[in-house]
């Protein structure tokens, strides 16, 4: 450009001017380097041709002549200007029209010459510098115009602001970024677009940057005035001394979509760790051990029960082949079991573990555990792994063993129970059948182990019976089974015997090792046994038929004197032997004065005192404890045995009141049950006066009760027995009054003190209109009769309110007291009744 051609286009109608200017610029070389160029002149008189001259031509300068004779002056300038929008339009006035070239200058011409100083060595000069000014400032325009449309093309936005820190330019972007027009950001201080929270910590970040003069950027975000939020990135470059009062740059990068697109990956990756903590929690503090696999089996993961129960941590279990890690083996067969992950990875489902599955943990203890495995699925549901869920089952397994043999076995002695027996004896009984074999079943009790269990208590007693039991079990085969049948009795199944004399042998060597003392609890003990057998087939076709039979003959064997046994045999009726068994039991029972009495009072139901007692026999058997009447008293009446048996309770009962008068205690009279055998034994009447002499008593303090149909057997005689018993002054009494058929004619008759109401009739008389009438009734006759009226079995308030309205005189029932061993009944002699049954 330097030595380039200025085209320049001269509009003048004046020739000599024209010439002159021609001259002045025509072959000038200027002076100066830098004006090295030369000038093309064209000219043209006429502004019209100048025009023409413009559209096909380009010119660097215009120089126009104001006075043109076709011009209107001034106006001229805005007429070329559009024409030749790129040159230098330069107006040419004369010396006394300055005004005129000024107001050209103001209308758009870029500087004037006035005529006469146009000369060759000025000229060319002002010429030369007036377009050069032109082309930088042309130059600059574009420059600028380029940046301009750069900037305002960037994304980035721009913010410029000068020395003080006050815009004066902002781009598009930083416009649209801050919501601000163009307008609004010139002179604004770029702080003010700080987010309020975030200005602190950005304006020190700032200053230090301007201290330091290092690049500042930072990342905060923009409040619009609408309220919205905008993140950004701003930078700034290092701000040197030099530039500090140009002002400075800033670019802004809204970074909203990042941000929120950190914001979501933050809040994911958030939920995720939350997830898996709770996932490891979780794992951690159930109680089954967990472990995972990748798809090739191998461990990815274990949870603190796994390790535990494995022996591996974690870390060194990871990435090892899980059949390392987790050895298992089949309990019974003891062989390693198929591994239940790589199943569940195979047949991409649930599996569970063999049933007796023991896991071998890295020490080689071994467990017994019950476990799943489930396979894993990555995200398109393809298999990526399996994870095992197993705990163990050691202690559960060993209770169900245990339990198992509880339900089969006896607590005390650990030998097959009943239960265990059925079983054993069903299916020995079923091989016996199949192969026409026999079998033997002992029934076994020992003899007077009642009387050992109370003199010396339990713990002996038990201690016993588990001497007794291992003795038992050392006597027979190992495929013989002992069983306790409860309390003192064991039952032997002999599976298998050849001959019914078998079993005689076994029975005698039990009765022989039974019979050598036991030593317990620093006891010497000696026990002898009473055995009941029977066979299979002859004896019974099934279990319980077996048993029951084998039992028979027990009792047979007691009968017969104890310590010995007895094969069943048809002929041995079962109640029959029972009862056999008992009549020889009474019979041991006296000798050995196995009888005591249990006294139960009689209450005034006026006054609620005890009016009287009544005397209960009680029988303690040294087998079966305490026996009552109800089990013993007929047999003892068929045989006859109850004669001195009842002699011997009367005879006890006198004595009792006896020595609670020698005692000074309040002795009521005492009622004694006298059965039909004794009432018509022809020394009943002899006994009883020998008894009231022997103790001494007066006989008002006895009483006797004798049942109806005892009395109506028959009545003539009853009336002269009684006769004679009232002579003797003891108080009669009519016992379960109500249940015989009583002719009233001999009621009469017979000199009865007392009448007791039946319990039956007692026990509905609050709810039953018949029972009502008839204890109405009884208590009407008995005011009648002058006889005193005692209601049997009063067990509920209900029913001794109604007595007491009705007047009976008194009461005997569980209410009051239950029949009491003697201290026990001496104590409510002593204190009386109980306020609560008194009324
Ligand atoms: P019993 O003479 O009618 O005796 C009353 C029975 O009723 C007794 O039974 C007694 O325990 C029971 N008892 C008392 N209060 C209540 C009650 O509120 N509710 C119920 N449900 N029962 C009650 P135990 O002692 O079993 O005597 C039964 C029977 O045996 C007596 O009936 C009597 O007939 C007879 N007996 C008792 N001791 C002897 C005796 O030394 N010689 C004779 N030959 N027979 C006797
Ligand atoms: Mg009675
Ligand atoms: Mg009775």
């Amino acid at each position: 450009m330097a030595n380039a051609q200025i085209r320049v286009l001269l509009i003048e109608d004046d020739a000599v001017d024209a010439g002159l200017i021609a001259q002045a610029l025509a072959g000038t070389e200027t002076a100066s380097s830098k004006v090295a160029r030369s000038f093309l002149l064209e000219c043209v008189t006429k502004l019209s041709l100048a025009c023409e001259k413009l559209g096909s031509a380009h010119f660097d300068a215009i120089l126009l002549d104001l006075a043109l004779a076709d011009g209107q002056g001034i106006d001229m300038v805005s007429q070329l200007l559009p024409a030749a929008p790129d040159a230098l339009v330069v107006v040419l006035s004369s010396a006394s029209d300055v005004a005129a070239a000024r107001l050209a200058v103001q209308r758009g011409a870029h500087d004037y010459f006035i005529k006469g100083h146009l000369d060759a060595h000025w000229l060319p000069r002002a010429l030369h510098y007036l377009v050069e000014r032109k082309t930088a400032q042309d130059a600059l325009l574009i420059s600028e115009a380029r940046f301009r449309a750069m900037s305002d093309a960037s994304p980035l936005g721009i913010f410029v602001s000068d020395a003080q820190g006050n815009c004066i330019y902002t781009n598009g972007a930083y416009q649209q970024i801050s919501g601000l027009s163009f307008a609004e950001t010139l002179g604004s201080d770029w702080s003010q677009a700080i987010h309020p929270e975030d200005r602190q910590r950005v304006l020190s970040a700032w200053h230090a940057a301007v201290k330091d003069a290092t690049t500042f950027h930072a990342e905060f975000r923009f409040l619009r005035s609408d309220g919205s939020i905008v993140w950004t990135r701003v930078n700034s470059n290092a701000m040197g001394a030099a530039m500090e009062p140009h002002g400075r740059v800033k670019t802004v990068e809204d970074i909203t979509a990042r941000k929120s697109e950190e914001f979501v990956l933050h809040a994911a990756e958030e939920a995720l760790f939350a997830e898996k903590e709770r996932a490891q929690v979780t794992l951690n503090s159930i109680g089954d051990a967990v472990l995972t696999t990748d798809i090739m089996g191998n461990v990815t993961y274990l949870n603190l029960v796994a390790e535990a129960m494995t022996g591996w941590s974690r870390q060194e279990a990871l990435g090892r082949p899980l059949e390392e890690v987790f050895r298992i083996i089949e309990g019974s067969a003891r062989q390693a079991a198929l591994n239940p992950a790589k199943r569940a990875i195979a047949e991409d489902m649930t599996v569970g573990l063999s049933a007796d599955c023991l896991l071998i943990r890295r020490d080689g203890f071994e467990a017994a555990i019950e476990d799943s495995a489930a396979p894993i699925h990555n995200r398109d549901g393809r298999v990526a792994g399996a994870v095992l869920v197993f705990h163990d089952v050691s202690k559960s397994r060993a209770m169900a063993l245990k339990m198992s043999h509880l339900a089969k076995h006896d607590f005390l002695t650990d030998l097959p129970n009943r239960v265990l027996l059925t079983e054993r004896l069903s299916q020995a009984i079923g091989l016996a059948h199949r192969h026409g074999k026999q079998l033997a079943v002992l029934f076994l009790d020992l003899d007077d182990f009642k009387h050992i269990n109370d003199s010396l208590g339990h713990t002996i007693g038990d201690q016993l019976l588990q001497s007794v039991a291992s003795r038992l079990s050392l006597c027979v085969r190992a495929t013989d089974t002992v069983c306790r049948q409860g309390g003192d009795e064991f039952v032997i199944l002999l599976a298998e015997i050849d001959q019914p004399q078998h079993a005689a042998s076994v029975a005698e060597k039990l009765l022989v090792a039974l019979a050598v003392q036991h030593l317990v609890g620093g006891h010497e003990l000696h026990v002898t046994s009473s055995i009941g057998i029977s066979i299979y087939p002859d004896d019974g076709s099934n279990a319980d038929t077996v048993i029951q039979n084998a039992d028979t003959a027990m009792y047979y064997a007691k009968t017969s004197g104890r310590n010995n046994y007895q094969f069943f045999k048809a002929e041995m009726n079962a109640s029959a032997v029972q009862r056999l068994f008992i009549e020889n039991s009474l019979r041991h029972a006296m000798k050995r004065g196995e009888f005591l009495l249990h006294y139960q009072p009689q209450i005034d139901l006026a006054s609620g005192a005890m009016s009287g007692a009544e005397a209960l026999i009680r029988w303690r058997d040294p087998d079966r404890g305490i026996i009552y009447p109800e089990q013993f008293v007929a047999i003892a009446e068929d045989c006859g045995l109850i004669i001195p048996i009842g002699k011997s309770a009367l005879r006890e009962a006198c004595m009792q009141v006896a020595r609670w008068l020698k005692a000074g205690l309040p002795a009521v009279p005492v009622a004694v049950n006298i059965s039909a055998v004794e009432f018509r034994h022809k020394d009943f009447l002899a006994g009883v006066s020998e008894i009231l002499e022997e103790t001494g008593i007066e006989p008002r303090y006895l009483e006797l009760e004798l049942t109806e149909s005892v009395l109506m057997q028959d009545a003539e005689s009853s009336v002269s027995i009684l006769s004679a018993l009232k002579a003797m002054g003891v108080q009669l009494a009519i016992d379960d009054f109500g249940t015989g058929y009583s002719s009233l004619a001999y009621l009469k008759r017979f000199p009865i003190d007392i009448l007791k109401i039946d319990q039956s009739f007692v026990r509905d008389v609050a709810t039953d209109s018949n029972d009502a009438a008839i204890v109405n009734a009884v208590i009407g006759m008995g005011k009648n009769l002058r006889q005193r009226v005692i209601a049997e079995g009063v067990e509920t308030p209900g029913q001794l309110a109604f007595l007491k309205t009705r007047e009976c005189d008194a009461g005997q029932g569980y209410l009051f007291s239950r029949p009491l061993p003697t201290e026990a009944f001496e104590k409510l002699l002593v204190n009386g009744m109980p306020a609560a049954t008194a009324h």
